[in-house]
């Protein structure tokens, strides 16, 4: 039975100063149980927030959010503390997201205590030992007395997600959970989010910089510019047959073995614009080598390149007078 959460049309803008910062802009995506979605970009394109949107850690200007039959809007009442228990997040830094005056006990205690999941004290222990043994952490009383400082990176995170799974949530919302390990342990880590994902039926997002992780690790693949998602699809054809200029940019910038002789210097060519005040239509068509007059004031829609893999770039569009002769099709 596969459960689909969708995330219809998110949107939040920030206002300060007399500006308004477009974090997210009009982001919709599905999240299915027991698959990993990925959510690409570089550092400021929203991709975060987008995570913390879909958490409820950050109020939704616009849009709906879909987890389990009930549709998020507002950042308050009963529906929304369900919502936040099915909802959980691990974040980038494993030492940074436990306290460090308390016992990892204490950390898995309280998730349960708070959502009323475990009746009394010897019910707690052992969900507490069964979270440990889910996360790979055995034996799981060498692990219950000790405080954060006493762990290693890898092991915090892993503690990170048993306190996540705590909660028993439906959704799981990997925000670089890896990227400040040891890169010797990065795989064992996305290993077992993988695998707790089909064992526990969770929809997880992972939140990732790196396309060629998301490749290996996810289903399906959503890159984020700007705050806005310009391409997704299935994960081997987006990095076989990426359509839109800047997943080309990304791919092309990112050490993958399987691809010799490329040049790594390409994403340096330009910045990600910054989200006060972005460039009017596509986003991208200051960095973009095949803008067109077009794409500096209107911004494309989606057009639908095979079953489940589309993008937002007029050069695909068939609205578009453009010769796309030039375009760079997938091949
Ligand atoms: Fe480039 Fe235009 Fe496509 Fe944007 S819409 S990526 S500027 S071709
Ligand atoms: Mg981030």
């Amino acid at each position: 039975l596969v459960k689909h959460f969708p995330v219809h049309r998110i949107r939040q803008r920030l206002r300060g100063r007399g500006e308004v910062v477009h974090a997210v802009d009009d982001v919709s995506l599905t999240l299915r149980s027991g698959e990993v979605t990925a959510l690409v970009g570089e550092s400021g394109s929203g991709k975060s927030t987008v995570a913390r949107l879909l958490a409820g850690l950050y109020p939704l200007t616009d849009g709906t959010i879909s987890i389990g039959g009930a549709t998020v809007r507002a950042t308050r009442g009963r529906l929304f503390r369900e919502h936040v228990r099915r909802v959980q997040m691990v974040f980038q830094d494993p030492f940074g997201s436990l306290n460090p005056v308390h016992t990892i006990a204490y950390h898995l205690r309280r998730p349960l205590k708070v959502h009323g999941l475990a009746k009394n004290r010897a019910a707690t222990r052992a969900a507490t030992v069964e979270l440990l043994e889910q996360v790979n952490l055995t034996p799981a009383e060498q692990y219950l007395a000790k405080y954060p400082h006493e762990l290693s990176g890898g092991q915090l995170q892993r503690i990170a997600i048993a306190r996540a799974l705590a909660a028993e949530p439906k959704v799981l919302l990997a925000d670089e959970p890896v990227s400040m390990l040891d890169v010797s342990i990065r795989l064992g880590l996305l290993n077992l989010l993988a695998g707790l994902v089909k064992s526990l039926g969770l929809a997880m997002l992972y939140i990732t910089h790196d396309i060629a992780s998301a490749r290996y690790f996810a289903t399906t693949t959503l890159v984020m510019y700007a705050g806005r998602v310009i391409e997704g699809g299935p994960s081997e054809e987006l990095v076989q047959r990426p359509a839109h200029p800047y997943t080309q940019l990304l791919l092309a910038s990112a050490p993958d073995p399987d691809r010799a002789g490329r040049d790594p210097e390409l994403l340096d060519a330009g910045e990600p614009p910054s989200l006060v005040n972005p460039p009017e239509g596509c986003r991208f068509h200051p960095r973009c080598p095949h803008a067109m007059d077009i794409c500096r004031t209107e911004a494309p829609g989606t057009t639908e390149l095979r079953p489940g893999h589309w993008t937002r770039c007029w050069l695909y569009s068939a609205d578009t007078e453009a010769d796309t002769a030039q375009a760079p099709r997938p091949s």
